[in-house]
């Protein structure tokens, strides 16, 4: 299945030949192979992304059968990890090791490679996307060659390889700055949205994790505020919290997608539904146990960052027109804050960053409602997380990112025949201009 089109079932693919190797020397002679055959090659992690990425007609690699720890670095809390690994499993083996990721986002299922790969992130005022844990990594670029780079060695190459959308090669391994584990306590509250959003400057410097999601039509924002406690701290989780994450947000709301699916007219109501439904939630586990959530309604999404200090106008704007009920909707819209990075690709470039996503039911057209979103974010120097809906082309991109040429110029580099360009990228990113 995810071999042929992607999680949320919106972009499919129809690869000649899938590949699964499992040592490194094996991935460096399939793209050599490749490369003699005039292939060209894309990869795939966990077919998450809801653009078309992953999508070839060619050579698809995939690194299922290339996860777990490589070595550890205790004394600089330091992990190198096979790239196809899986977060949660990268969790737990951490974990055994003393050893934690700073910070994760919503799910936990995807390939670290692919989560680095498009610019993944979290929420934190003061933690970067996850591509900032990365310290340094190797990949088997488009000549076939073993390329190392870090913060230290080759490191313009480096920023540029912390997210490059899988179009410098094979990313094989990746060094990860890791902290000590540490435990979360989570609350998970129904508050007043415009409360929420007149404090968010406080409830960002107060929390180490800060987010919200806020249902259409109502003035409620379900806030989640996440903060280290003592390892001392007993675990907290119980069946309640396990019937208000799991049964109401997947099999419920199901319910009431399809509902709202078949009724559009009653979209207003079913977002007012579940708003009443939501009942808060406290939790204490270690970090790798608390942030993801299983999502199992399929959904397609948009999210855009835009500057942390253009939040509150962007968010005016954004509630008038989904309150204005052109759209139908009833789908949360989440809302996260990033710290600003260096690297020339990452939708956090330069800036310290607000997310505002929007989602609709997968069998739903999005194309009016995300268009209508999209202008607003674009008017706020909006920038696309890569692995989600857009419609951006190479000159809105050339105007985005300062950095776009340099980006540019080590592609090149590194692929000089395009082996990792597929008519999706080629399009995307105007190689062949
Ligand atoms: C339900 C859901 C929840 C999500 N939650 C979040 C969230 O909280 N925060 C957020 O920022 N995003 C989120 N996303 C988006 C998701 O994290 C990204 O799209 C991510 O890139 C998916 O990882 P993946 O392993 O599935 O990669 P894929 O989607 O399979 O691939 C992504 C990119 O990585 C490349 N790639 C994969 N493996 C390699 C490799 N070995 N070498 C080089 N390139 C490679 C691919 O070619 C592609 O360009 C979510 C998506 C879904 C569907």
């Amino acid at each position: 299945m995810r071999h042929s089109k992607n999680w949320a079932g919106n972009i499919s693919w129809n690869p000649t030949e899938i590949l699964l190797p499992s040592t490194e020397e094996e991935i460096q002679q399939l793209v050599l192979k490749a490369i003699n055959s005039h292939k060209k090659i894309r990869m795939i992690g966990t077919g998450h992304s809801f653009t078309a990425l992953c999508q070839t007609d060619d050579v698809l690699i995939s690194l299922d059968n290339y996860q777990g720890l490589l070595s550890i670095d205790k004394s600089k809390c330091q992990a190198t990890v096979k790239a196809g690994t899986k977060l949660n499993t990268l969790g737990e083996l951490l974990f055994t090791e003393g050893m934690a990721m700073e910070n994760l986002g919503d799910i936990d299922v995807q390939s670290i490679a692919g989560t680095i790969s498009t610019g993944t992130h979290g929420t934190g005022k003061e933690l970067g996307t996850i591509s900032t844990q990365v310290v340094a990594m190797q990949f088997v670029n488009g000549k076939g060659e073993l390329i190392e780079c870090s913060v230290t060695k080759n490191p313009e190459l480096f920023k540029v390889a912390q997210v490059s959308l899988g179009t410098l090669g094979v990313i094989t391994s990746i060094t990860l700055q890791c902290v000590p584990k540490y435990k979360l306590a989570l609350l998970y509250k129904k508050e007043i949205l415009d409360l929420v959003v007149n404090q968010i400057e406080d409830r960002n410097e107060i929390n180490r994790n800060f987010e919200y999601y806020w249902l259409p039509y109502t003035n409620y924002a379900f806030t989640k505020s996440s903060n280290i406690v003592t390892d001392s701290e007993p675990d907290k989780s119980n069946v309640f919290n396990y019937y208000s994450e799991y049964v109401l947000e997947n099999y419920v709301f199901k319910l009431f997608c399809e509902f709202a699916y078949l009724f559009p007219s009653k979209n207003e109501a079913i977002s007012k539904l579940t708003a009443s439904s939501f009942s808060d939630v406290k939790k204490v586990l270690q970090s790798h146990k608390i942030y993801a959530t299983k999502r199992l309604i399929k959904f397609k999404e948009m999210e855009y960052n835009i500057p942390a200090a253009a939040f509150k106008e962007v968010w005016r704007d954004v509630t008038k027109m989904v309150n204005s009920k052109q759209f139908n909707i009833h789908f949360p819209l989440e809302v996260r804050f990033v710290k600003g990075d260096a690297i020339p690709l990452s939708p956090a470039y330069g800036r310290d960053s607000a997310y505002i996503a929007c989602h609709v039911y997968a069998k739903k057209d999005s194309t009016k409602y995300f268009t209508a979103l999209e202008a607003i974010f674009r008017s706020y120097e909006g920038r696309p997380h890569w692995g989600k809906l857009n419609t951006i082309t190479a000159d809105d991109i050339s105007e985005m990112y300062p950095e776009f040429p340099t980006y540019l110029s080590h592609r090149k580099d590194q692929d000089p025949n395009q082996v990792f360009i597929s008519p999706y990228l080629n399009q995307l990113l105007g190689i062949q201009k």
